[in-house]
């Protein structure tokens, strides 16, 4: 009993535990290797609902507590993401430190599969920024838990058309709750970014009948989308000053911000790029303020997770996409909670999610 008050007093908030503690992560695993030069951390936010999923992430990070601060908010964005989908899984994520151009190597690779493997399916991970399906090839030779794989490997493939699909039903839910019909057919969509997630939306929205406008910042993807699927481009500056219905950010984050907020005219955003708002207090209430309908990026964007979970139960595209579609009731969950208690949407979603783990976690202590 002594030593256990010894202990609490020694965690201060510099500590790696205090760290740990402030949103109660579980686990963090630091992993090292000289021979193969991996540096690398493993965060296990929160494994209420079932193991800890979420990709590894490889980045030049400027020091280790920035690694530290990324895998602690990614996995616990991760614990959030999975509960809100409806998935049985908890939030984790791995970060490892490098220059993912100079310092990756397949022996690196598989060093941290062992890594992942120590953890004995506590973490599964998947793809993230900086890596490859080839890296999780290596990372699969050392261990089983890993997933997102190429179908050729019995994985699921691209997770990118069932990402698209889960946006455009969280889309037409927005729709529904703004005008009481979801149907999307006129109305003025602008996508911005048309890479993987963006073209297969595009698709959906046209085969509805919206009027689609797109936008990227490389030439040559706008051409074969504009030719492929008749629809209008706009330069990537002039994006957020066009009129618009909905904005749909399928690029980067932070796009909701001050200087966008001026310029933006439209009555929805939805779209799949993560951390759409820059600062989550401050424009998840600039947007209810200016009545703007703004769908939870880590709800709408669940796809890629949906895809990835039923690879560890057996993978059905069906399946998947069934879920995905989803979506549509979560949001429109989501905004009655927003509207009942005024509180941003993103709020709602949050408190949906922590409000889920929790029930599970009352069920398992009477268990
Ligand atoms: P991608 O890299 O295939 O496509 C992104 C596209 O955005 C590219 O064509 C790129 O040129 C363009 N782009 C970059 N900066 C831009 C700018 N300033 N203006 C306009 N276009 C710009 O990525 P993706 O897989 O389609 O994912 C899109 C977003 O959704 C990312 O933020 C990703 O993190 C997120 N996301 C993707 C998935 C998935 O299943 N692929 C799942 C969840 C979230």
């Amino acid at each position: 009993m002594e030593t256990m008050e010894k202990a609490a007093v020694n965690v201060t908030e510099a500590s790696v535990t205090g760290r740990m503690s402030t949103f109660n992560h579980e686990q963090l695993v630091f992993c090292q290797d000289n021979e193969t030069g991996l540096r690398s951390i493993i965060a296990i936010h929160n494994t209420t609902l079932g193991p800890a999923v979420g990709g590894t992430r490889m980045w030049a990070y400027g020091t280790e507590e920035e690694a530290m601060t990324d895998a602690l908010r990614l996995s616990r964005g991760m614990t959030y993401k999975n509960a809100l989908a409806g998935l049985n899984i908890g939030g984790g994520k791995a970060v490892i430190i490098g220059d993912a151009r100079k310092q990756k190597s397949e022996a690196l690779m598989r060093r941290f599969g062992k890594f992942v493997n120590s953890c004995g399916g506590k973490y599964i991970t998947a793809e993230d920024v900086g890596i490859s399906t080839r890296d999780m090839e290596y990372v699969r030779l050392e261990t089983k838990h890993v997933v997102g794989l190429p179908e050729y490997l019995g994985g699921s493939g691209d997770p990118s058309p069932v990402t698209a699909y889960g946006v455009y039903m969280g889309m037409k839910a927005s729709q529904k709750e703004l005008s009481g019909s979801d149907s999307l057919s006129g109305k003025k969509v602008v996508v911005q970014g048309v890479g993987h997630v963006g073209e297969y939306l595009v698709e959906h929205l046209v085969k509805e009948g919206a009027d689609v406008t797109i936008c990227d910042i490389y030439e040559d993807r706008v051409n074969a989308v504009v030719k492929k699927h008749g629809v209008k481009a706009v330069d990537a500056k002039d994006v957020y000053d066009i009129p618009m219905d909905i904005y749909s950010p399928c690029a980067l984050g932070a796009t909701i911000n001050d200087d966008t907020l001026d310029r933006l005219k439209c009555s929805i955003v939805c779209g799949a790029a993560n951390n759409q708002l820059k600062d989550e207090r401050v424009h998840g209430q600039e947007v209810l303020k200016r009545g703007i309908l703004y769908a939870p990026d880590y709800l709408v964007n669940a796809g890629g997770i949906i895809n990835c979970y039923w690879e560890i139960v057996g993978y059905n595209r069906n399946a998947a996409l069934a879920q995905a579609e989803g979506i549509y009731q979560t949001a429109l969950n989501i905004f009655n909670i927003s509207k009942t208690n005024s509180i941003p949407t993103y709020l709602a979603a949050n408190q949906l999610a922590e409000a889920r783990i929790a029930s599970i976690a009352k069920l398992k202590s009477t268990m």
